[in-house]
């Protein structure tokens, strides 16, 4: 039997790690039921690497988001029999393959969302480590999902964890889930602290090794919040139920604990490859690549409670997730854009949230809302956050 597979974002950290742990699947190492196929991948930019994967892998089709480098994609793998399909909507093309089994998205940002919508209205499983699409469109997008009957496996080692951990319980049993963070780079500073931080010391993240956005997003706590935001929509669950905690040595990876008092915990070394496997192999579980877990190296675990004077975009995640509608749209695109002015060493690191929160402030949030108004408020918060990076010097990096 053979698993097929399209990866969408093939040559980020999570694309690349998905095609690792697949090799090994295929491999001898894993005694084997199934064989995963993969049928399509994808990249906005990074040709080259995606002409490498493309000829390991020889999948039916690669899609270049960006069209400038269709040409040279169509040369370097000419000799194949793989077909070339460039521009933003040849995204959504390899989401709506027929006899697909299971999208991964992996993409990064909310501009993997009409893909992943498109693959939820075809009824496809789902294994989602994208979280912007659920963050601006989890309402939407959950119940898409729902009416076609389709899947969704969170690859996200939180949502993973308490995936896995609901299966002790019923979902009515569940009191709360909560999602560790490791703290990221800046766990023990206060907001003095932060205030001169470089892209350097932001990028230098204290235990996973991930995409520059989502290293941004763990250094701001971002992240948390964006998870937050998803764990809110993957699992149906209000906002009263959903805690965070600090627990930097980030073995233990996510939490449920259910009306008797008990709490499920799910542990494993701090890799990726082991949720992408879970939800590749789900519901089976085979031998793997993934680390495995020496409590006795590891020693001692702990957990505090996150400091949210530092950490304003954990509070501001609360506050979104409750509002719902267009606010979670507005706070995700902010976030991206001004992520990507810090990436471009144009604006300081705190004023990443605090541009967010402008945005937040000047919005005038609307629940119950089309794809249309989501998409709306996005392009609004990333207009507004451009506009301020240029005008107010104090902002500047
Ligand atoms: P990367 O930046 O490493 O990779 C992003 C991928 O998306 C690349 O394949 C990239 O192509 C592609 N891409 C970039 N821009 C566009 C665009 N405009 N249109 C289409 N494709 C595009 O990101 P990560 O792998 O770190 O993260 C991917 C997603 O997974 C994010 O949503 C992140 O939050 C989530 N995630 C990541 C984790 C991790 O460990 N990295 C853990 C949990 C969740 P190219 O290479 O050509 O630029
Ligand atoms: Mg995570």
């Amino acid at each position: 039997m053979a698993k097929k597979i399209a990866i969408l974002g093939s040559t980020g950290s999570i694309g690349k790690n998905a095609l690792r742990v697949i090799d090994a699947l295929n491999s001898s190492l894993v005694k084997k039921k199934t064989q995963y196929e993969i049928v399509a991948l994808s990249a906005h930019s990074n040709v080259e690497l995606l002409a490498e994967q493309a000829r390991h892998c020889k999948p039916s089709f690669v899609a270049i988001t960006n069209a400038d480098y269709a040409a040279r994609l169509r040369e370097l793998v000419g000799d194949l029999e793989t077909q070339v399909l460039a521009g933003p909507d040849s995204l959504i093309e390899i989401a709506e393959l027929g006899g697909v089994d299971i999208v991964l998205t992996a993409v990064v940002g909310a501009v993997g969302l009409p893909a992943v919508l498109a693959a939820a209205r075809k009824g496809r499983t789902l294994a989602i480590a994208n979280k912007e699409p659920l963050v601006v469109a989890g309402e939407l997008l959950t119940r898409t999902v729902k009416e076609s009957g389709g899947t969704i496996l969170p690859v996200d080692s939180e949502h993973s964890a308490i995936f896995q951990a609901m299966q002790a319980g019923a979902r009515e049993e569940v009191s709360k889930i909560i999602l560790t963070t490791s703290g990221g780079p800046f766990r023990k500073a206060t907001i003095a602290d932060i205030q001169n931080v470089t892209l350097e010391e932001a990028l230098a993240h204290p235990v996973w090794d991930m995409g520059p956005k989502i290293t941004i997003d763990s250094a701001t706590m971002m992240n948390k919040a964006l998870e937050v935001i998803e764990a809110r929509w993957l699992f149906d669950m209000p906002v009263e139920k959903i805690e965070v905690l600090v627990h930097p040595e980030s073995i233990v990876h996510s939490l449920v604990e259910f009306v008797d008092g008990l709490v499920i915990a799910q542990l494993g070394e701090p890799d990726m490859c082991l949720p992408i496997q879970y939800a590749l192999t789900y519901p089976s579980r085979v031998r793997g690549i993934g680390k495995r877990l020496r409590l006795e190296e590891v020693g001692k675990l702990t957990f505090e409670k996150p400091n949210l004077e530092t950490f304003r975009a954990l509070s501001l995640g609360f506050e979104v997730a409750r509002a719902g509608g267009t606010a979670a749209a507005v706070f995700n695109a902010a976030n991206e854009a001004a992520v990507r002015e810090f990436l471009a060493g144009r604006i300081k690191f705190v004023s990443i949230v605090e541009l967010i929160e402008d945005c937040l402030n000047k919005h005038k949030a609307r629940t119950s809302v089309s794809l249309e108004e989501l998409l709306e408020a996005d392009a609004w918060a990333r207009r507004e956050v451009e506009k301020r990076a240029r005008e107010h010097k104090s902002i500047r990096a």
